[in-house]
């Protein structure tokens, strides 16, 4: 199973190449791609009962000629579809070679959204679909097309047949009813049944929860000494009296956490949890400036270059006055500025670092680096948060995420954390007022955009990532931005933004909307990591049903930052799950009600977790199946020594060593 993927048909070196860019070089390895989710093509719908909204098979016969048009970087295709309850337009962007295989007659098996486009229910973007049952869907690899993936996998699979070993102990297995390994591998890929795809996912989920939670308490078992920082009492009193404002309570205590923690002789592992706007930037140079009156440098990283220098300028105003000195490192300086902060850096001429992965990048030294702080950690992978960590001697680290999280996940995916929480808000914020807008009102919203940016705001609009097969398929963000500056919006000024962007243009229009010569910020969620821009009053989220609650509720928390009203307007038809959103602003509560909705893998987005892979994803609210292995870890590790326990460690140590082994940060 760990042979070359060269040995599977259809995978050439190309493929290869692209596969390998994607972290997978063996049949082990692609075996254990996972699907993200399953198309069901078992049952077409009628056209007749699609709804806008709704994500559907349909089994139709091509109506007429397809017809194809240009408006500006988008090609797109258009053509009528049929199946006798009804007939309905079809659209494509980008996908000009579809035209000509459109021919009238032809039957297809499409997979797809339904929405509403100049009145009426249209099919955006379909997949077209072959087979039957439960088809699986991958994360698009760049250069793979997701039909010869399929296959990859398909003759992965075969080539591994009945061979996995179940490394898992029979008794542990009957246990928790977990099904045999060849079985989950094969279901967890190609269903035979709902029933067989659950049970895969259980044992698949079960496993990598177990073995990570055990490697979590192994590596914390082995304990490190960290920099103790001493500093006076009256430390903490002065730094608050330098702000602009008197901090709330919820900030005085989570700093004496943090106090008492820098002065402990175990290293700080801390994470402060707090909504969005919750000040923790505010806790963070309070940490900051600590440190530095115990005599201890100090690096701040962001995860976008944005942020940080917007961290940077709050910095110098804030802790300059303090005496201290603050350095900005960022990939974008120039040669000789990168030399120049490398130099201030191991001098200890700064005695602050604010940057982005810059500052872990070889090279660096710190002088005496004796706090770590990073924002928004859920963009950084646990090996990028622990590799600053080994720049000194075990400084203390402190993360500060606007996730809430559950505190039963919370102990589980971070249980080599301790974690504070900022569960309080600064006076005097007006609530973002939130409103679910169906398609039928959105004319009504682009004049109360004209209204907001004529009184000088601005307005973002956020649209969902959409990792379609085709790698060639045009943005949702594009179509709206194309959409608002051609048609909606003409005379406003728009920028965009998205992921495929180079980070230097993406940089260039998010500075041209934080500085206000853009009225409108077009992006996918890249703004979700903290873009303070106080000016922006709206926020218009476009599909936002295709958005877990916690992820709008953060997207929300992007307006409302300065006195005025505040709007957050959900692109969608009405559902019960939106409409919880309109009635609270409690993070936490949005949290937990979003975990028992969508499962845990959406509060951190799959992909971002970096060290859980189909284990977090596959869970799908099943927060029964969390508890299970945490006690079951619980169990294991009370007796090490048995034949079960040292089977299950050695697994462990096997899966997570090198993605855990800098973990042990406490
Ligand atoms: P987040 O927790 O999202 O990182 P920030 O630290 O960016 O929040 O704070 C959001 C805004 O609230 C900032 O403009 C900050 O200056 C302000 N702020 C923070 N703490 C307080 C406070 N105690 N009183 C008033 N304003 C505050
Ligand atoms: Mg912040």
């Amino acid at each position: 199973m760990d042979i070359s993927l060269s040995r599977i048909k259809g995978i050439g070196p190309a493929r290869l190449k692209a596969f390998e860019a994607a972290g997978i070089t063996t049949v082990r390895e692609l075996v254990m791609f996972l699907p993200k989710e399953y198309r069901d093509l078992s049952c077409p719908v009628p056209l007749s009962e699609l709804r806008p909204g709704d994500t559907a098979c349909v089994k139709v016969k091509v109506a007429g000629e397809a017809s194809q048009r240009r408006a500006k970087r988008l090609v797109i295709t258009k053509l009528y579809v049929t199946d006798g309850t009804d007939t309905v337009p079809v659209i494509w962007y980008n996908q000009p070679w579809l035209k000509n295989q459109m021919q009238p007659g032809r039957e297809l098996l499409l997979y797809g959204r339904a929405e509403h486009r100049q009145g009426y229910v249209t099919l955006v973007s379909p997949a077209i679909e072959q087979g039957q049952g439960l088809i699986p869907v991958y994360r698009a690899i760049a250069g793979i097309p997701a039909k010869a993936l399929r296959q990859s996998v398909e003759a992965a699979l075969k080539l591994c047949e009945g061979q996995w070993p179940d490394e898992l102990p029979e008794a542990l297995r009957r246990r928790h009813g977990l099904c045999e390994r060849n079985f989950a591998m094969r279901n967890a890929h190609f269903p035979d049944s709902r029933e067989a795809l659950e049970a895969a996912r259980q044992r698949i989920a079960f496993e990598e929860l177990l073995l990570y939670q055990i490697a979590l308490r192994l590596f914390r078992s082995t304990g490190k000494r960290g920099v103790k920082i001493d500093f006076d009492d009256s430390a903490v009193e002065a730094f608050w009296r330098c702000l602009p404002f008197s901090p709330t309570n919820a900030q005085r205590r989570v700093l004496d956490e943090v106090a008492a923690d820098l002065r402990s002789e175990k290293a700080m592992a801390r994470m402060v949890q707090g909504d969005v706007g919750s000040g923790k930037t505010a806790i963070a140079f309070a940490a900051i400036a600590l440190a530095h009156a115990g005599g201890w440098q100090s690096a701040l990283m962001a995860p976008t270059e944005v942020l940080a220098r917007q961290h940077y300028e709050a910095a110098r105003k804030l802790l300059e006055p303090l005496g201290m000195k603050v350095g900005l490192l960022v990939g974008s300086l120039t040669q000789k500025q990168h030399r120049l902060a490398h130099e201030a850096i191991a001098s200890g001429e700064w005695d602050v670092a604010i940057g982005t992965h810059a500052l872990i990048t070889e090279g660096v030294e710190y002088k005496h680096l004796g706090l770590v702080v990073t924002d928004e950690q859920h963009r950084f992978g646990v090996r990028q948060r622990t590799s600053l960590s080994e720049k000194g001697d075990a400084p203390n680290v402190l993360v500060m995420s606007a996730t809430p999280i559950p505190r039963t996940l919370s102990l589980i995916l971070y249980g080599d954390l301790d974690i504070s929480i900022v569960d309080e808000l600064p006076p005097g914020r007006t609530p973002v007022a939130t409103r679910i807008v169906p398609e039928s009102k959105r004319p009504g919203l682009y004049d109360f955009l004209r209204k907001e940016v004529a009184k000088g705001r601005q307005a973002y609009f956020v649209c969902p990532l959409v990792e379609e097969s085709e790698a060639v398929e045009a943005l949702p963000a594009e179509v709206v931005y194309e959409d608002l500056r051609t048609n909606r919006l003409p005379e406003l000024n728009i920028e965009l933004v998205h992921g495929r962007m180079k980070a230097a243009d993406k940089d260039a229009a998010l500075e041209r909307f934080r500085t206000g010569q853009a009225d409108i910020l077009v992006s996918t969620t890249v703004i979700e990591v903290g873009v303070n821009v106080p000016n922006a009053t709206v926020m218009v989220i476009e599909n936002a049903e295709r958005f877990g609650l916690a992820q709008l509720h953060q997207l929300r928390g992007r307006v409302g930052r300065g006195s005025e009203a505040s709007w957050c307007f959900l692109m969608s038809e009405p559902t019960a799950r939106l409409k919880f959103l309109t009635s609270t602003t409690d993070g936490f509560l949005i949290a937990q009600k979003d975990m028992e909705l969508r499962g845990p893998g959406e509060l951190f987005g799959t992909r971002q977790s970096g060290t859980l892979t189909a284990g977090i994803g596959a869970l799908a609210g099943n927060t029964e199946l969390l508890k299970l292995s945490h006690d079951e870890a619980a169990f294991l590790m009370a007796d090490p020594e048995s034949p079960d326990a040292r089977a299950v460690i050695a697994l462990a140590r096997e899966r997570f060593a090198d993605k855990l082994r800098d973990v042990a940060i406490n």
